[in-house]
């Protein structure tokens, strides 16, 4: 059999819905490895550690490894200069990978970047902190712009909404470092080397990503975009996205 390249594929509205496995995406997963088809997990979700992720996956009948795994906060992380300063405003994830490139976390003052990403914690006066670093001269460096997140009781406020309201509060635009930005695409590049495919739920965030890597892209209706777009090869879920492509190889 021919080596295939890599497949993409986002997490939140694709492999599952706020944790709970989306029908048939589970087995999806288990014929591509059978296939022998290179996987890579591409989420802008930037709360869970590697770790957090890793279970998370396992609990869902998913067995991968850290190699196997790219997240906004890494991507973000990415942007800041190693044994730097950051502003952290976000959870776990964010504050995991700052340390895996040994920045030190403050909350204030001089720093060399503010990164915003995915909190439940969100107040005022973080808002405050986080501008008045931004313009005091930090790098602004944003996990993600999506706007909100699938629930299964409907859409919740994203990362991208708290990100804009300190882009609003300093007058500066953020960085996105996630998908569709060129931190996360650099992140895929140094991991995979060919790519088949990019799978997502959304199409500005996840074909967007696909279009910055200049590789195919299907849509699946199971998060997110609930219509399918005129423009991107569109699909109901994970598992019918593999059975056309591997029915074509
Ligand atoms: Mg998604």
């Amino acid at each position: 059999m021919a080596s295939h390249g890599a497949w993409l594929i986002d997490l939140d509205g694709v492999v599952w819905l706020s944790g709970q496995p989306i029908d048939g995406s589970v087995a999806a997963i288990e014929q591509l490895r059978a296939n022998e088809v290179p996987l890579l997990f591409v989420t802008n979700n930037s709360a869970p550690t590697t770790e957090q992720l890793l279970h998370r996956l396992e609990r869902a009948g998913i067995s991968a490894g850290e190699h196997e795994v790219l997240t906004a906060a890494q991507a973000a992380a990415s942007l800041v200069p190693k044994d730097g300063v950051a502003v952290c405003i976000a959870d776990g994830g964010v504050r995991q990978a700052l340390e895996q490139r040994n920045v030190h976390i403050v909350n204030g003052g001089e720093a060399d970047a503010v990164v915003v990403g995915w909190t439940t914690t969100f107040s005022y006066d973080t808002l405050a902190t986080a501008a008045s670093a931004v313009r005091s001269g930090a790098t602004f460096i944003g996990t993600n712009a999506d706007p909100t997140h699938p629930t299964p009781t409907g859409l919740m406020p994203g990362t991208g909404a708290i990100i804009a309201a300190v882009e609003v509060a300093s007058g500066v635009p953020a960085i996105y470092a996630g998908k569709p930005g060129e931190a996360m695409a650099a992140l895929v590049r140094a991991r995979v080397g060919a790519i088949s495919m990019v799978v997502g739920d959304q199409v500005a965030t996840d074909g967007a990503f696909a279009h910055r890597l200049r590789v195919p892209f299907t849509l699946v209706l199971s998060g997110v975009d609930q219509r399918a777009h005129d423009e991107v090869l569109t699909t109901s879920c994970l598992a019918e996205a593999v059975s056309l492509w591997l029915e074509k190889q």
